[in-house]
């Protein structure tokens, strides 16, 4: 399953898998790792930091959930890529701690696809106010880059549906990336896509795809 669903995401379509480990054993994290992952995602910090220090030093940790301010020091120094900035406020804090250490911090900023009041995320208008507010204050975020956007589409059996949110962030991404970052490679990134609705994802354009049940079984 592994192999076959690695060489889909990243040969087939140019994307790269990340393994979501959340509430997993180290044990099948480190087998996967064996079988050649690298990219791995967490929503809980302390979970994060746990499995961190128990596994090998290479591995390129994705946090990908909800994240508090007051938790983002401990993080700063080695996350590689925080795909859940959902306010200003968040990001001056990244900005922040990323100053105190002097490294610049990959962030994605997370959009509100889905009709569900439980997924975080900004929607366009807050989404064009945070990025008015930092390009004109470029200096001011030295330590950030801004390297594309995250969504989760409604959790429902309707593929239509799906599809249209999916490609409501593609179309999104692209108008920021012209808007905002036409010269900046680094914006890139669409993260959307995870167990159940990771080929409709692929096939609107996600580079980034969230896979936990589906690779590791149920969760614990
Ligand atoms: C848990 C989680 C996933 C993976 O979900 P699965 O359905 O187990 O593939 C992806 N993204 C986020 C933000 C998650 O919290």
């Amino acid at each position: 399953m592994f192999l076959e669903l690695k060489q889909e995401i990243e040969q087939q379509y140019n994307a790269t898998l990340i393994a979501v480990s959340k509430t997993q054993l180290t044990e099948k994290i480190k087998s996967l790792y064996d079988n050649g992952q690298r990219h791995f995602g967490e929503n809980k910090v302390q979970e994060l930091l746990d499995k961190k220090e128990q596994l090998p030093k290479d591995i390129y940790w994705h946090a990908i959930g909800h994240l508090q301010s007051n938790k983002v020091k401990y993080i700063v120094p080695f996350i590689h890529l925080i795909h859940s900035v959902d306010s200003f406020n968040l990001l001056k804090t990244i900005e922040k701690e990323a100053e105190k250490i002097n490294r610049k911090i990959s962030i994605l900023l997370q959009i509100h696809i889905a009709d569900e009041d439980t997924k975080f995320g900004l929607n366009k208008n807050e989404l064009i106010d945070l990025l008015e507010h930092v390009t004109a204050q470029k200096e001011h975020f030295a330590h950030i880059e801004i390297c594309g956007l995250m969504g989760m589409a409604t959790f429902t059996d309707d593929e239509n549906k799906i599809e249209q949110e999916m490609q409501g962030l593609q179309n999104l991404f692209l108008f920021i990336k012209n808007t905002y970052f036409p010269f900046e490679e680094n914006f890139k990134e669409i993260s959307m896509g995870m167990s159940s609705d990771y080929k409709i994802a692929l096939k609107s354009g996600s580079s980034m795809i969230r896979i936990g049940s589906l690779l590791f079984g149920n969760r614990y």
